[in-house]
């Protein structure tokens, strides 16, 4: 690949959802267009792209055109098919690389690769059986969480067990034999670590957000996480080993738990992309996450990722959308609607972001 991919080059991007209408957004400013490959009709990215593929992602003819289309292809969504990647990468270039996108879509490769860079994870085990499951959740001890090891997102595939008597149930919610069960970490707060890799291998890492989950969806994000220095550090040197393990160019984020007391912070998951902790650093950091991966990918050189001030970003899920206008109300919110048309509980719809400059 060329060193550079200048501006007027078409960036294809497989998912079409908000990452992808923020990175399409980005890359515009940026003098670049995109395509947008997404099975979804209702793909919020289509909107902000110059070309698009309403397709599965398993349909080889609309990802052979897509792929003649662009110059360069990268991904919001890390479920593409396996197959379907190496068919679009022996016609074009794919960053992050696949081994970044191999390890994060199974929760128990993931884990595997962590645990032999000496990165903290939750004592786990692999299970194909609800029998396996009582075992290791008793070796383990109770609480434990099982999860998918393929598929999940926003807490989706998931189920926390507190006794064997909740073994059977769990596994039937699960409806996978492919299973990994992890110890549930009693952690203080959670943290992510957004950083950019360029394809030089310099990096620049956004300040540690602290984020808040409530039914295993992200509904904030805050700035400066409260962390002491010493998490601080291994929280940014986990996730600079993560970035340099894989090669990677591009934004990864690296989701992890902080045990305050221990001044211990554990790795949950990576996220090989633009992440809804990050959101903020559209309207509170220097240079927006998004943009920060279009320059990464693209070969450009990496901005600076410095925070402007005190940051609170809150998800916008389900029917919260329906109180847009009272948000547009309060002049120093940055409102960010998807424009999805329907609000499904659960679902992100938008996002609010409040910058407060320090003095
Ligand atoms: P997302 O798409 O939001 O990143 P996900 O579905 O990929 O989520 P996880 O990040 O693994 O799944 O889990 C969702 C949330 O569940 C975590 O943010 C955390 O709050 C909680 N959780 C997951 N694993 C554990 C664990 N081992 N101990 C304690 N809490 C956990
Ligand atoms: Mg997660």
């Amino acid at each position: 690949m060329a060193d550079i991919l200048p501006p007027g080059a078409r960036i294809g991007i497989l998912g079409g959802g908000q990452l992808g209408l923020m990175l399409s957004l980005a890359a515009a400013r940026l003098g670049y267009r995109t395509a947008i490959f997404c099975p979804d009709p209702e793909s919020p990215a289509f909107r902000a792209c110059d070309r698009f593929w309403q397709a599965s992602y398993q349909d080889r003819s609309a990802l052979a055109e897509f792929a003649d289309a662009v110059d360069l292809i990268s991904f919001e969504f890390e479920n593409v098919p396996a197959p379907s990647l190496d068919f679009l990468s022996a016609r074009q270039p794919i960053q992050p690389g696949i081994k970044a996108l191999a390890t994060s879509q199974d929760r128990m490769l993931e884990k595997d690769f962590l645990s032999l860079l000496d990165i903290p994870v939750a004592p786990y085990h692999d299970v194909a059986t609800a029998a396996a499951l009582a075992d290791a959740a008793q070796a383990l001890g109770y609480p434990v969480i099982a999860k998918t090891r393929r598929l999940g997102y926003d807490g989706k595939g998931q189920v926390r067990l507190y006794g064997p008597d909740c073994i059977e149930a769990g596994w039937t919610a699960l409806g996978s034999d492919l299973v990994i069960v992890e110890k549930l970490i009693p952690f203080d707060r959670e943290i992510s670590i957004i950083l950019a890799r360029a394809r030089d291998g310099s990096m620049r890492h956004y300040p540690p957000i602290e984020n808040r989950h409530a039914s295993g969806i992200l509904r904030s994000s805050h700035l400066p996480a409260q962390i002491d220095e010493n998490c601080f550090e291994q929280a940014i040197s986990y996730a600079h080993a993560i970035a340099t393990a894989l090669d990677y160019v591009g934004i990864l984020t690296v989701e992890m738990f902080v045990i305050d007391d221990r001044h211990e912070v554990i790795v949950n998951e990576i996220a090989p992309r633009v992440h809804n902790s990050g959101h903020w650093t559209i309207d509170g950091a220097v240079t927006s996450q998004f943009e920060q991966h279009i320059r990464a990918i693209c070969g450009l050189p990496l901005g600076a990722s410095d925070a402007l001030g005190r940051v609170r970003m809150e998800n916008l899920i389900g029917d919260d959308i329906s109180h847009w206008q009272k948000i547009l109300s309060d002049p120093y919110a940055h409102l960010h609607h998807y424009g999805k048309a329907a609000a499904k509980p659960g679902r992100k719809m938008g996002h609010v972001t409040w910058v407060e400059p320090e003095d």
